[in-house]
């Protein structure tokens, strides 16, 4: 394999720091280009001494001093701004963009990378529920390779391998369930903010832990799913599977079901991405399935979680329904944190937020931007407003 040249966007993550741990097995093969983050200044800084970044950019333009007084005597160039991540990506140094910012605001820089025809690892599953169909298709038009580091995308590209062209009778994507799995929804209403951010199996940012939580993560990967793989949203059902041990399986036509399994550990998806089609070691815990006995699987009940529900309506609509779905999650979780709501806030500023006036059949790129500021407004409305009357 051929040395590959990687940017990392949101690198103080949590994907982004599996990232670089990925790297720092296999310095031999892959070269940290370029680092961005938006506040984690000290982080920023030693990854980029430790790594010999490139360049680094900081989206906080107030740190832009902070990080390039400690990088200068390094001679790692540092930018300030989003604006430089959009620029930073297309450069000829880079081969493969990890996507692994947070939310929305990572479809921008995603854009302008599809755009320069470069290889996306994409972790940042917000930009295909935002903008799927945009997004696939500059991809198909600029020749950019899209690379699924979700685990159970991944899982499921790598049960395509070797099937080309064959039917997909049904993607089984499979989810842990998260905290409340067997909670009581009357206890799941009252659930708190640390009850919430416990998550059972995977060790995760604070944005997806509380997505898990609602399950509306497994509902927004339904849509990344129906975006990635071409699958609609009828070929597409959840299992809940508390071991996460099988990562998510394809049914063919034949009723053969393959599926992806390994303990739950995000760096083998990064490394996947960045090593496709070769496979590399990882110092990762290996499955002895005799010690795992056995694997339970549930359907996934819909009347405590309705985000799935959600989501199947969301892709069932199409258009920008999926953006006004994600804005509205994304303003609620981010105020759920704050404390500022109740757990099942969450999926009701969700709904009411669909159920609007916004829904435009064919957006473009500059509508999707639009929805997704005037939801985020909308959304922030309902939460002044519950946060008023309640006490939390
Ligand atoms: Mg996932």
């Amino acid at each position: 394999m051929e040395k590959r040249h990687i940017a990392i966007l949101g690198s103080t993550g949590s994907i982004g720091r599996q990232a670089l741990d990925v790297i720092r097995q296999h310095r031999d093969l892959f070269q940290v280009e370029l680092l961005t983050a938006n506040n984690s200044s000290e982080l920023l800084i030693q990854q980029a001494i430790e790594f010999d970044a490139n360049a680094v950019v900081i989206c906080n333009e107030d740190k832009y001093k902070e990080v390039s007084d400690a990088l200068s005597p390094y001679y790692i160039k540092v930018f300030a701004g989003m604006q430089s991540v959009c620029d930073l990506v297309t450069g000829d140094n880079i081969d493969i963009v990890l996507t692994s910012m947070v939310g929305f605001s990572g479809l921008s820089s995603t854009v302008s990378a599809v755009k320069a025809g470069k290889t996306i690892a994409l972790a940042n599953k917000e930009t295909l529920v935002a903008a799927g169909e945009i997004v696939m298709d500059l991809a198909m038009k600029h020749n950019a390779r899209i690379l699924p580091v979700d685990s159970e995308h991944s899982a499921i590209f790598q049960c395509l391998m070797g099937s080309a062209g064959a039917a997909i009778e049904k993607i089984h994507l499979t989810a842990s369930g998260g905290p409340f799995r067997t909670w009581a929804r009357e206890d799941i209403a009252k659930a708190t903010r640390a009850q919430a951010l416990n998550h059972p199996n995977w060790s995760m940012g604070s944005k997806i832990t509380i997505d898990s939580a609602t399950m509306m993560n497994k509902g927004l990967e339904i849509i990344e799913a129906r975006w990635l793989f071409g699958t609609p949203g009828e070929k597409i059902n959840v299992v809940v599977h508390p071991e996460s041990i099988i990562h998510s399986m394809v049914e063919y036509a034949d009723g053969s079901v393959i599926a992806q399994m390994g303990h739950p550990d995000m760096r083998e998806a990064i490394q996947f991405a960045f090593s496709y089609p070769f496979r590399l070691p990882l110092d990762n815990r290996k499955l002895n399935f005799a010690e795992l006995g056995s694997m339970s699987f549930f359907a996934p009940d819909l009347e405590k979680f309705p985000a799935v529900k959600l989501a199947y309506e969301a892709l069932e609509k199409g258009g920008n329904m999926a953006c006004i779905m994600n804005a509205a999650n994304e303003a609620a979780v981010a105020a759920f944190l704050k404390e500022q709501i109740g757990f099942y806030d969450i999926t009701d500023i969700v709904q009411e937020c669909m159920n609007g006036a916004e829904f435009v059949m064919a957006p473009d790129l500059e509508t999707i931007f639009n929805t997704n500021e005037t939801i985020l407004a909308r959304a922030s409305e309902m939460i002044g407003r519950i946060s008023g009357r309640k006490s939390f």
